[in-house]
């Protein structure tokens, strides 16, 4: 661990872009939740696709530390990578189920599958030799037609006696509208996986992610499973985020210049200058997961003048894209100058909204070029 100094901070000068992990943050939305849901409600974290893109080895240690104990990932794979990095009182949940054949090494790797059809509770039912019974979650469909049982399938389950063979810690679903509060597909799901859990034994349940949460609490039951919020993005769109931050963005200026009236800017020559402007490349591009589209649409600032929107201009090409910064006028700027792309002035949500699509599919993308920094002071 004795890494040179310098040369860290080297690296860091040296990256094209640099994505700041607030991990103080995380564990306050981990707790903002916490205190948001009743004391009996346990508060699991979806930590799967690298939690976030925001980098699981340092995200699942956080989270546990904040007092998390159920994680979910969504593949066999993720598990396993992530299992090493958690103490052994922590359960680590696959949403997606046990591929055929993988079976016995759920146990063997210490990971809880979520059952969600009649074949993976079949195929589990049947994992007769391992040792005590390993537990597992069994999903019912509340009415996304995604993951989990139909009433007829459950129906099965009971005529076939296979949940006698199961141990099942909890009855989960999942709502498809629950970022719409207005929207009664919530009410409806909730009712529908109460009849469904009725036809049970009294198992403990879970329905909510992030957005559920801000339904009420009777969504919450016995577990909650927030992902998106703890990660700062807003759980309730349209509403004030009351999320803390926890990812911020900025690229590094590569260069600038002047350009004339009818100079044009990128590829296809996307964007042409109707006055003299002043033009800054800087080296994050859609390679570093930094959308494409955003070119002509979306906007950067400057730290030092956050009050001034610095525009995307022209196509984003793999490596760089470029601003228009006329209303810095002659400032002079260095190379290597930070301008934000997401955080307190260039929002997540936003930003989002802007692309047309959502926060997560932002931080998911998020590249690997990146210099990447936690910050962890409440160690
Ligand atoms: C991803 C996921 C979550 C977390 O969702 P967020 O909206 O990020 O809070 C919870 N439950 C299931 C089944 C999921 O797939």
């Amino acid at each position: 661990m004795t890494q040179d100094r310098n040369g860290a901070q080297d690296d860091a000068r040296r990256a094209g872009g640099w994505l700041r992990i607030d991990l103080d943050a995380l564990a306050a939305n981990y707790r903002a939740i916490r205190s948001h849901v009743g004391p009996d409600v346990a508060v699991g974290a979806a930590v799967k696709a690298d939690a976030y893109g925001l980098g699981v080895e340092r995200v699942a240690p956080c989270l546990h530390r904040a007092g998390c104990r159920r994680f979910f990932v969504a593949t066999f794979q993720e598990g396993v990578a992530l299992r090493p990095l958690l103490p052994a009182d922590s359960a680590i949940c696959v949403l997606n189920g046990p591929p055929p054949g993988s079976e016995a090494d759920f146990p063997r790797f210490g990971l809880v599958p979520v059952l969600n059809s009649l074949d993976q509770i079949r195929r589990w039912a049947a994992l007769q030799d391992a040792p005590g019974r390993p537990p597992c979650l069994v999903q019912l469909d509340s009415g996304m037609s995604r993951f989990g049982l139909s009433e007829d399938e459950l129906r099965t389950v009971l005529q076939e006696r296979l949940l006698e063979r199961l141990s099942v810690s909890f009855v989960m679903s999942h709502l498809a509208c629950a970022d719409d509060p207005s929207s009664p597909r919530n009410e409806t799901q909730r009712l529908r996986f109460e009849t469904l859990r009725a036809l049970l034994p009294d198992l403990p349940a879970s329905l909510a992610a992030s957005s559920g949460i801000f339904l009420g609490a009777p969504f919450h039951f016995d577990l909650v499973r927030p992902g998106y919020a703890l990660y700062g993005g807003n759980p309730v769109p349209g509403r004030s985020d009351t999320m803390r931050p926890v990812v911020t963005l900025h690229a590094g200026l590569v260069q600038d210049r002047w350009i004339a009236p009818g100079d044009a800017v990128g590829y296809s020559a996307r964007f042409e200058a109707d006055r003299p402007s002043r033009i800054a490349t800087l080296s994050v591009g859609y390679a570093d997961g930094f959308p494409r589209r955003a070119g002509g649409l979306a906007h950067a600032v400057w730290p030092e003048r956050p009050e001034i929107a610095l525009p995307i201009v022209g196509r984003i090409s793999m490596d760089c894209m470029t601003l228009d910064i006329t209303a810095l006028g002659d400032i002079p700027l260095p190379a290597g100058t930070a301008f934000e792309l997401i955080g307190p002035h260039c929002p997540l949500d936003a930003l989002a909204t802007t692309l047309d699509t959502i926060g997560y599919e932002l931080l998911t993308g998020l590249g690997q070029r990146y210099h990447r920094e936690y910050i962890e002071s409440s160690l």
